[in-house]
Parts: structure tokens; C-alpha cells; sequence
């Protein structure tokens, strides 16, 4: 992308800012003096205080919140409130003045309802950026301290390491073997090298590779950062209202729901029209027949959707975050509801990463490890109870090529090699000795692709002088072929065929059993390995080794996993286990979980194409000894086949298949900056049981959004085709503007934002997923509408008819009109819950605030038929007991309509 410094300032808003000076020119100890810090030390306290007192956090603020009165005047902003508006005015001057000042005071009301709801949604995307936070390493005052990112001030020294995130703009001071993967800055996705050695001062932004920006990402390597500029003075500060611009979140539900309104603002002008035109040729005065059409319309256009389902969709965000999952953006909500696969790590996610060993192969027998967890108590013995012989030797590679530590039952570090460090204890090798005793010298670090950890030091010889050796651990498919001998009953022995078969025997039968098999290795080397080289000239030397032994770890299955992988069938989710194990041991764990264990391994896909691949994908149940490529290839494959895919991932090279998935969901805990940057959902608990409770959620949210479609439109029906069939038949008007304005926001407000938050139904996970292309106003559900729009209009025309028939005032034929309209609506909110199920069951009763919310829309209703002082204000007059209990009998019918053809179509559907 861009390359010169002009194309990197985002119009021209950045260039007025003062540029940082050319960091980059300099060599990095006069980086270090001009900033005033010594790099080996790092910043002391109170310097650190001073200068975040003079810079202010570390923090970029994206997207500016929009102030009150912005939101509170964006509320008049829609056309039809202008509309409205002016015709009040219109009907104020030719008519009588009552009306224009109530339709003002029911326009404040409204904009007040908008303007809340509003606030409540930003209120909860703001909570939920909070809870995105990330932590840097840094040193300060001669300590390496965790510090939160925001925290940081120019002079930091921040250590970075493969996964993580560039916390601020900084020059290097140290660089070992760093790849940083800057496309966030320059759009540039390949990973490019960076040192600590000086550039050109005019070298552009993308080449100065002795610099990170923040919001970048470490792919690999290690490095110590220097911080010279934070917050808005970083680079991403400076570009900060560009993305913000790039950033309109708008998903595909509120995109339908636009076109939605809009189409309706059509038929309501059409209907308007039509009002006007009739009520003129009746000769009736046109301020008010003016005002008749407008309210109308205000009544018909459901202006009120797009505001319910942002709220909507952003209060289920900040439940779902309560429940441990940490939604991005509001898009993703909808699209876990229609989620269709799932692809799930195995390790800590369906499993609870609490790794045990059990079995260790060694010396030609299995040898079995009691005891449990971290705990040291335990012994290696045969079955017959014999002891294993040389157990420090057999385990020394194994504690010293290990970073785990444990301290008083506690593991600090990766479970793996937590359990292979206790065997190394169990088996008497004293841990903190061993490792002061024979330093590391060089490492390989493990990563998923390579599979393997190496580590470099020089022991003591049997000669007595220096021995230096590689140690290797790692899986066993990978390990054994770079094995030229093992350890057999006798001794050293060459690993023939036949044994190296046998090997391959034990791994599978253990495998079988859903252990995790690792194999140790090691050799002795002629020379030390040099401390410096690149970790691909020190992976030269893992070869010619000896197998010291094969462990069989246990890690058990999460106790929840099955049964959310049980819901998931019933919802119609595939899911899919993505793990870097062993294809046996993969199995065997699926198999337990209820996972369909038919299995792959990541490099079979590789030779797979088209429709080959397609089927593979489809039938296979678990995708063993998976490389990151690998993931996108499978969710690449998923796509094609019309799924809706959520993908897991951790690790630094996950980034890609998060995002080529619909639903990228990162491991909060144990998952890389990288993975949790690239993920559209963050696990704040690495648990599967979380993937499917948000999946839930979705679904239950976008239920929510559909129950108050359904609610609202058909209000809007039932208005429309009571106002202009009794235009036609050439009736009064049944209720007056202000009446229909009074229904409209009564049902805006309270009992939709009950709906938004309705629990889920009890089937909700006993559906299949819902197609993503579907519109939410289909012509089946389109139908139902006007069928329910139907019925309200006939009963509330039927009561108008008879009550002026019946010779009743004018006043009380309208008010029981009203009245009756209103109750359907409140009837109408428990038929609206479930488009199929009956709302004769328990479900109904479940939402507080709806009952509630109706309750008070009832003695709103009283209020305003019986108060004195507004009966004039919405045209009503006192009814009857006997009058409320005939409005209320012919409200019900809503429901005896719709039972009826609920009943009928769960007849015809089975
Ligand atoms: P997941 O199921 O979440 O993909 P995984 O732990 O099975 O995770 P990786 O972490 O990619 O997958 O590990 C792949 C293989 O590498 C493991 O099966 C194991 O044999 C080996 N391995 C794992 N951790 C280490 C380690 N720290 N050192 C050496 N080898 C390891």
C-alpha cells in the first residue's frame, strides 16, 4: 500500500500534528539517551508517574462517542417526524390548536424512548471495549512487570515475543529472529523482518525495520522495545479517524430492516394518499383530513425497527460477554445465531488442559505413573511393581527442555509440559538444580507446525569433562523418524524396522486409550550449538537421536463438552474437532464427546481438490496434526459448501482461519494478542460449552428482533387497514390522530423492549439454523401479519359499527374503538412470542418485564379513557365495566385466530 510518508497521513488531519522525530536514523543507545532511560534497567516508578502525567495513557480513542444533544436531535431528524411536524403546524392553523401541541408533546416522548435506547446501546459496546484490554510485558526498575497496554509511557522497554501485539510505537533495542506482521498499518500482509540496525532517515514508513507500531503483531521471535511515542501520537493515533470512518457496523438484519421500512413508508404513502383523496371527495375540511392522513402514516412506517434492533443486538452483546464471551461487533451476534459448523480446538477448549502422565515406555516395557495433577507424589512402576532403572537419566532431557515450573502443586506454565516435568520430579530429578546446573545454551521453541521443542546444553561426561547435547521433546510422528536409536531392554539398541514398529505400536495403543503421546529424545553433540544462531540452523541438529522414552498423558475431557456437543446436534451444529495431536488420540476423545471420529490428518487435505476436498471435509468428524494452513483450507472447503462456519483458534499463525471463518472465536486465556485481534468472539474461558451458549444467545437474540418485527408490523397492518377500509366504507375515522400517536408510542416503547430482552424460547436449540439469506418478511410470515392486521381491524371497525348502530355517542363509539385497538396489541405481544408454538404453556409467563410492560400499558389506557383532565386531549369518554369487558372479549380474539392458525399449520407441517 501506501509507502511514501504524504500517502500515510489520513487527510491532512494528521500532518497538522508534529511529526515524531526520525527515530528510525538513529542508532538505537541515542534513541535510548534522547528519551532518557537506560534499556538494561527500564523506566523507575516515579518516572514513570512524571510521564504519564505529561503524555496520558496509551490509549486511541477510535471512535469518538456521540455527544448527548447530537443523539437527542437525531432523534427529529427522520422524515417523518419533519412530516408530522409540519402538518401539526398545518392542522394547527386551519383547525383547532389541541392537536398540534399534543402531536408535539407525543414527538418529545418518542425521541425521549429513542434517545434512551440509544444511550443504553452505546453505554453497552463502550462496557465491552473495556472488557478488550490487553497486557504488555514490561522493564521497569530492573523487574519485568505485567502491565495493562494502556499503562505504557514513552522510555518503556517492552520485551515481545512470538503472538503478541505491538502495545505503542517504539524503536528496537534488541531483535532476535522478530517477524512483525504490520498489514493493520501498511496493508501489507506477509510478515517483514525487523532489526535494531539504523535506516534512512527519509526510508518510508513501511521500511523502517528497526521500528513497531502499535496494534501490530509479533509473528515471531523475540525482541526488547524501546517506546517512543503512545496513545493518539502513535501511528495508528494518527490515522485513528480513518478507521473510524471504515467502521460502519451495519449487519445484514438492520440493512433488511432499512429497506424494510422504507417499502413500507411506500405503502403508508400510498395509503395516505388514498386517505386524503377520500376524505376530500367526502368533503371534509382538510386540516383535518390532513392531519387524519399524516398520523396515519406515522402509525403504519415502523420507524422505530432499526433503533429496537441496535439496542437489541447490543444488550444481547453485554449478556453474552457476562456468559464469557466477548462479541466485537454487532454483525457477529446475528451471524452465531445461523451458525452452522463449529470447528473447535481439542486442548482446553473441549478438554480441560490439565494434563497427567500415566504411562512412560522406556527400557523396552511400559512402566505406569501413579498420583495425581501437579501434585510430585507418585511413582513410575511396572505391574509387577519393579521400579524404573536409570530414571534421572531417562528424564533429565526432559526437565531441562521444559519452561514449566511447579511450585507447591501449582503449575506455572503449559500443562504439557507441566505433566512431563512431574514425571522428571517423580522420578527424582531436583528441577531447580538440574537447570542451574546446565543452562540452556540455544533453544528451538516449540510451535504447532513444527511440533517439536529443542534445547541446547552441555552436561557433564562420563569422562568426566564436558558433554554437550541437544534435547529434544515432542510429538511422537515427528520425533521417532529424526530417532536412530532407542532405549531397549538392554540398553542402547539401533532402531531397526521392526522396532521403530514397535514404537509405532505402543503410540497408537495409547492413542487409543485418548492419551496425548510424547516422545523424548536426545544426543550427544561434538561441539556446543552456538548460542546465536536462527532457530532453522539449529533445527539442523535434531537428528541421529537417541529415544529415551514415550509418555501416555491424560488430559479429561471438560465435564460440560458433551453435552453442549449433544445440544449441538439437536440444533442442527456440526461439530468439528482441529487439533495439533495424534489422529487416534483425537479420535478417541471425539468418539467420548459424541463427535462423529471419523479423522483426517491436516496433510491428507493437502492432496485432496474440489469436490474431493468438499466431501472430506463434510464427513470427517476430526482433523488431526492440523498446520494453520490447514485450518483455512477446511474452512475454505466449509464455505463452499454453504455452511456457516465458527472457527477456533489460539495461536499466533491462527490469525487467517479466524478470519476467513464467519465466526473467528479466539481463546481469551491461553490464545496469542494475534489470535484475540483477529477473533470476532473472545472466550474470556477457552471453554466449548461457551461457543455453544453464545451460539444460543444469537439465535434467541435474532428470535427477539424477529418477535418485535412481527409485534410492531402487525400493529401496523391493523392500523392501516382500519383506517382505510373504514375511509372506504365511508365511516368516521374510528380513532383520532392522537389516539393512533398514543398507540404507536405506547408499543414503541416499554412492551418492545420487553420483547428485545424475552428469554429464549425452550426449542430455540431444537431448530435447525436459520438460513442467513432468508428475509425476515418472507411472504408465509407476511401473510400471518395481514391475517392477525385482519382480525384487528374487523373488531375494532365491528365495535365502532355497533356502537354507532347501536345509536352510542360519537365519543364513546371512538373510545371503544381505541380501547379495543389497544388491548389487541396488548393480546397480540403473547401471540407475537412464537410464530408456531402455542401461547397456552408456561414459556408465556416468562417475561416479567413484558407482563409488566403490558400492565402498564393497561393502566395507561384506563388513565386516559377515565382521567377527566385528558379525556378532551385524546377525544375519550368514560366507559363502562361492561364496555371494557366488550373491548377485552373482542381483543381476545386475536388470540383465538391465532391459536387457530398456529393449530393449523403445526397439523399440516407434520
Ligand atoms: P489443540 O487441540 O488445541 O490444537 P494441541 O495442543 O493438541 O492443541 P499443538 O499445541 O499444536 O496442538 O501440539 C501439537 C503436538 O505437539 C502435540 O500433540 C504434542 O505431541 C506436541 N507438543 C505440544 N506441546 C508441546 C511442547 N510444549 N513441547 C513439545 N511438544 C509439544
Amino acid at each position: 500500500m501506501s509507502t511514501t510518508e504524504e500517502r500515510q497521513e489520513p487527510g491532512g488531519t494528521a500532518g497538522e500534528r508534529e511529526r515524531p522525530p526520525a527515530w528510525h536514523a538513529q542508532p538505537a543507545e541515542e534513541v535510548a539517551e534522547a528519551l532518557g532511560v537506560d534499556v538494561e534497567r527500564g523506566l523507575d516508578d516515579d518516572d514513570v508517574a512524571r510521564r504519564r502525567e505529561e503524555h496520558g495513557p496509551n490509549v486511541v480513542q477510535e471512535a469518538e462517542e456521540t455527544p448527548g444533544w447530537k443523539l437527542l436531535l437525531r432523534q427529529f431528524a427522520d422524515p417523518l417526524v419533519v412530516i408530522l411536524a409540519v402538518a401539526a403546524v398545518v392542522a394547527g392553523l386551519v383547525g383547532d390548536i389541541k392537536d398540534p401541541i399534543v402531536i408535539g408533546v407525543v414527538l418529545l416522548l418518542n425521541a425521549g424512548i429513542g434517545f434512551y435506547q440509544e444511550r443504553q446501546a452505546q453505554a453497552s459496546m463502550s462496557a465491552l471495549q473495556e472488557m478488550l484490554t490487553f497486557t504488555a510485558r514490561v522493564r521497569r526498575g530492573g523487574q519485568v512487570a505485567e502491565v495493562d497496554g494502556s499503562e505504557l509511557v514513552p522510555g518503556d522497554v517492552v520485551l515481545l515475543r512470538g503472538g503478541d501485539r505491538v502495545p505503542a510505537d517504539g524503536r528496537l533495542v534488541r531483535a532476535k529472529g522478530l517477524q512483525v506482521e504490520e498489514s493493520a498499518l501498511t496493508g501489507e500482509s506477509a510478515a517483514v523482518d525487523k532489526t535494531t540496525d539504523p535506516v534512512d532517515a527519509d526510508a518510508a514508513l513501511a521500511e523502517r525495520t528497526n521500528r513497531l507500531y502499535m496494534n501490530t503483531t509479533v509473528s515471531r521471535g523475540e525482541a526488547d522495545l524501546l517506546v517512543t511515542e503512545t496513545g493518539m501520537r502513535t501511528e495508528v493515533g494518527r490515522i485513528a479517524e480513518r478507521l473510524r470512518e471504515e467502521d460502519d457496523d451495519t449487519t445484514p438484519l438492520q440493512e433488511q430492516l432499512r429497506s424494510l421500512t422504507l417499502r413500507l413508508a411506500v405503502v403508508a404513502g400510498i395509503a395516505c394518499a388514498l386517505v386524503l383523496a377520500l376524505g376530500l371527495l367526502q368533503g371534509d375540511g382538510f386540516g383535518e383530513v390532513l392531519l387524519d392522513a399524516v398520523a396515519l402514516a406515522v402509525a403504519a412506517v415502523p420507524e422505530g425497527l432499526p433503533a429496537v434492533v441496535t439496542v437489541t443486538l447490543a444488550v444481547g452483546m453485554n449478556q453474552m460477554a457476562k456468559r464469557n464471551a466477548i462479541v466485537k461487533r454487532l454483525v457477529s451476534v446475528e451471524t452465531l445465531g445461523s451458525t452452522t459448523v463449529i470447528c473447535t480446538d481439542k486442548t482446553g477448549t473441549l478438554t480441560l488442559n490439565e494434563m497427567t502422565a500415566r504411562e512412560v515406555v522406556t527400557h523396552g516395557r511400559t512402566w505406569q505413573v501413579s498420583g495425581e495433577g501437579y501434585s510430585t507424589d507418585g511413582e513410575i512402576t511396572s505391574e509387577d511393581g519393579d521400579e524404573l532403572p536409570d530414571a534421572r537419566d531417562v528424564f533429565l532431557p526432559v526437565v531441562l527442555c521444559s519452561d514449566a515450573r511447579v511450585e507447591d502443586g501449582e503449575l506455572k506454565g503449559e500443562p504439557t509440559e507441566g505433566a512431563l516435568l512431574v514425571v522428571g520430579l517423580k522420578a527424582g530429578v531436583d528441577a531447580d538444580e538440574a537447570r542451574e546446573r546446565y543452562p540452556r545454551v540455544a533453544e528451538v521453541p516449540f510451535d504447532s507446525s513444527r511440533k517439536y521443542m529443542a534445547t541446547f546444553h552441555v552436561l557433564d561426561g562420563e569422562d568426566g569433562g564436558e558433554e554437550p547435547v541437544v534435547l529434544v521433546k515432542g510429538a511422537p510422528d515427528v520425533v521417532l523418524p529424526r530417532c536412530a536409536t532407542w532405549w531397549g531392554e538392554d540398553g542402547k539398541e539401533d532402531l531397526d524396522d521392526e522396532r521403530r514398529d514397535r514404537v509405532r505400536e505402543v503410540v497408537e495403543e495409547l492413542s487409543r486409550g485418548g492419551r496425548r503421546v510424547l516422545a523424548v529424545a536426545s544426543r550427544a553433540m561434538d561441539s556446543p550449538a552456538d548460542g546465536d544462531a536462527d532457530e532453522d540452523a539449529l533445527a539442523e541438529h535434531v537428528r541421529d537421536l537417541h529415544l529415551q522414552a514415550v509418555v501416555g498423558i491424560v488430559d479429561p475431557a471438560r465435564p460440560e463438552a458433551a453435552d453442549a456437543i449433544a445440544t449441538c446436534r439437536d440444533a442442527g451444529i456440526t461439530v468439528k474437532m482441529i487439533t495439533g495431536d495424534h489422529k487416534v488420540t483425537a479420535a478417541a476423545i471425539a468418539d467420548d464427546l459424541g463427535i462423529e471420529p471419523e479423522a483426517l490428518e491436516g496433510r491428507e487435505l493437502e492432496d485432496l481438490e474440489g469436490d474431493a476436498l468438499d466431501d472430506a471435509v463434510e464427513r470427517t468428524g476430526v482433523f488431526a496434526r492440523v498446520s494453520p494452513d490447514h485450518k483455512v483450507r477446511i474452512v475454505e472447503a466449509l464455505r463452499e459448501r454453504g455452511e456457516v462456519v465458527a472457527m477456533t483458534g489460539d495461536g499466533v499463525n491462527d490469525a487467517a482461519a479466524l478470519k476467513a471463518s464467519h465466526i473467528g472465536v479466539a481463546m481469551g486465556r491461553s490464545g496469542s494478542d494475534v489470535a484475540k485481534e483477529a477473533g470476532e468472539v473472545v472466550l474470556t474461558d477457552d471453554n466449548f460449552a461457551t461457543i455453544v451458549g453464545a451460539v444460543e444467545r444469537g439465535r434467541a437474540i435474532y428470535d427477539n428482533i424477529v418477535k418485535f418485527v412481527r409485534f410492531q408490523l402487525s400493529t401496523n397492518i391493523g392500523a392501516i387497514l382500519t383506517i382505510v377500509v373504514a375511509r372506504a366504507a365511508t365511516l368516521p375515522t374510528p380513532f383520532s390522530p392522537v389516539q393512533i400517536l398514543w398507540v404507536n408510542l405506547i408499543m414503541d416503547g416499554p412492551p418492545a423492549l420487553a420483547l428485545g430482552v424475552d428469554p429464549p424460547d425452550p426449542d430455540v436449540m431444537r431448530r435447525k439454523p436459520r438460513d442467513p439469506e432468508a428475509s425476515v418478511l418472507g411472504t408465509g410470515r407476511l401473510l400471518r401479519l395481514v391475517w392477525i392486521g385482519a382480525v384487528m381491524a374487523t373488531g375494532t371497525l365491528g365495535v365502532f359499527v355497533w356502537a354507532t348502530l347501536g345509536g352510542q355517542d360519537e365519543a364513546v363509539a371512538t373510545t371503544l374503538a381505541f380501547t379495543t385497538f389497544v388491548l389487541f396489541q396488548v393480546v397480540n405481544a403473547f401471540n407475537a412470542r412464537s410464530e408456531t408454538a402455542t401461547a397456552f404453556r408456561r414459556h408465556s409467563l416468562a417475561n416479567r418485564r413484558l407482563l409488566l410492560a403490558l400492565a402498564v400499558v393497561l393502566v395507561l389506557q384506563v388513565l386516559v379513557v377515565h382521567v377527566p383532565l385528558v379525556q378532551p386531549v385524546f377525544d375519550t369518554t368514560a366507559l363502562t365495566l361492561g364496555q371494557w369487558a366488550l373491548c377485552g372479549a373482542i381483543a381476545l380474539t386475536v388470540l383465538v385466530a391465532e391459536e387457530a392458525r398456529k393449530a393449523v399449520e403445526r397439523a399440516v407441517r407434520r
